[in-house]
């Protein structure tokens, strides 16, 4: 179908898009990749009365060190995150599961913003943004505000971003040293969403693990820790005994749904199954 007729605006940098966004309208939608927002509109399921194309503005491109943290900008595509060496060096989790994201088209024109903003349940991004505990830079009319990652994703396809506000870039720390890190996706077929998958972040001293950081994606209308899963790791024996046990914790606390692809309760047994898996692999066994 073809979209309901709207307004376009082109900006070029973060201010004027703002403007554009406050000078829109009743209903503004702010256009990234267009990999979500275009099918809906051409479905009618959105008919903004103004698009905010953020193609041209180029401060929001990119990844760069600001000391402990990465910062990736919202208009960041995922072909750009994948062939980023800070990523791969610094935060290889959000590497791993950007490769499984769709296919190359829809990762050439994707961005990392826009995944997390859109916050589908599914969605790989979402989960591992929370498991390294990355902070999401929001900008509107009244200035800057930093949102922990926790209080970013509030329900279904819906985060902190008010109306009138962008997503302008992502911090994430860097976990060096000894921490590994895996990213475990269970999909029907290549290249689909998940059906649920699992992002692990491990640090293992002596033997031991002395902390996990464990996301769920699909287990609910929002990424979820595992905290039960955590509290059971921390301090425990780097073990596949120990692994194991931690793991069958990893459904408690999850409302997943049920769908056409799998039920509740099919998708509880997979996040222990993939909490196993991914812990395992990031402790290194
Ligand atoms: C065939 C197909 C398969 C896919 N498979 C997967 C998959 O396996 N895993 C996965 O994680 N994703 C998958 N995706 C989604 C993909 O990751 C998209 O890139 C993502 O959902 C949306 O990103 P986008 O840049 O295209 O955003 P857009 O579609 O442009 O925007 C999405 C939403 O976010 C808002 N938005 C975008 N950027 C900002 C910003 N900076 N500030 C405020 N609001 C913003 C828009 O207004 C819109 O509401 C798939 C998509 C397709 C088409």
């Amino acid at each position: 179908m073809i979209p309901a007729p709207f307004e376009y605006a082109r900006p070029t940098t973060v201010d004027e898009a703002l403007q554009a966004m406050a000078a829109g309208g009743e209903d503004v939608k702010v256009l990234a990749g267009g990999q979500s927002l275009i099918p809906v509109m051409r479905l009618r399921l959105a008919a903004p009365e103004t698009v905010v194309d953020l193609g041209r503005v180029t401060e929001l491109r990119g990844v760069r060190e600001d000391g402990d943290a990465l910062v990736i900008g919202a208009m960041t595509t995922h072909s750009d995150v994948l062939a980023d060496p800070l990523i791969r060096q610094h935060a290889p989790l959000i590497a791993q599961a950007t490769e499984t994201v769709a296919d190359r088209q829809v990762r050439h024109r994707g961005t990392f913003g826009g995944a997390l903003v859109h916050a589908d349940p599914a969605g790989d991004l979402p989960a591992v943004a929370l498991a390294l505990d990355a902070e999401f830079v929001i900008a509107g009319p009244e200035g800057r505000r930093t949102v922990p990652a926790r209080d970013f994703f509030v329900d279904y396809l819906t985060t902190a971003v008010d109306e009138g506000e962008l997503l302008v870039e992502v911090r994430v720390p860097k976990l060096d040293g000894q921490w590994g890190m895996r990213y475990e996706k269970f999909n029907r077929v290549a290249q689909a969403w998940s059906i649920v998958a699992v992002a692990a972040a491990v640090r293992r001293e002596n033997g031991h693990i002395t902390e996990a950081r464990v996301g769920l994606t699909n287990m609910g209308p929002t990424p979820l820790r595992a905290g039960a899963v955590e509290a059971a790791l921390s301090g425990a024996e780097a073990t596949p005994e120990a692994i194991a046990a931690a793991a069958a914790h990893a459904a408690e606390g999850t409302e997943p749904s049920s769908d056409l692809n799998a039920q509740a309760d099919y998708r509880q047994h997979l996040a222990t199954v993939l909490t196993r898996r991914a812990v395992t692999a990031a402790a290194g066994l």
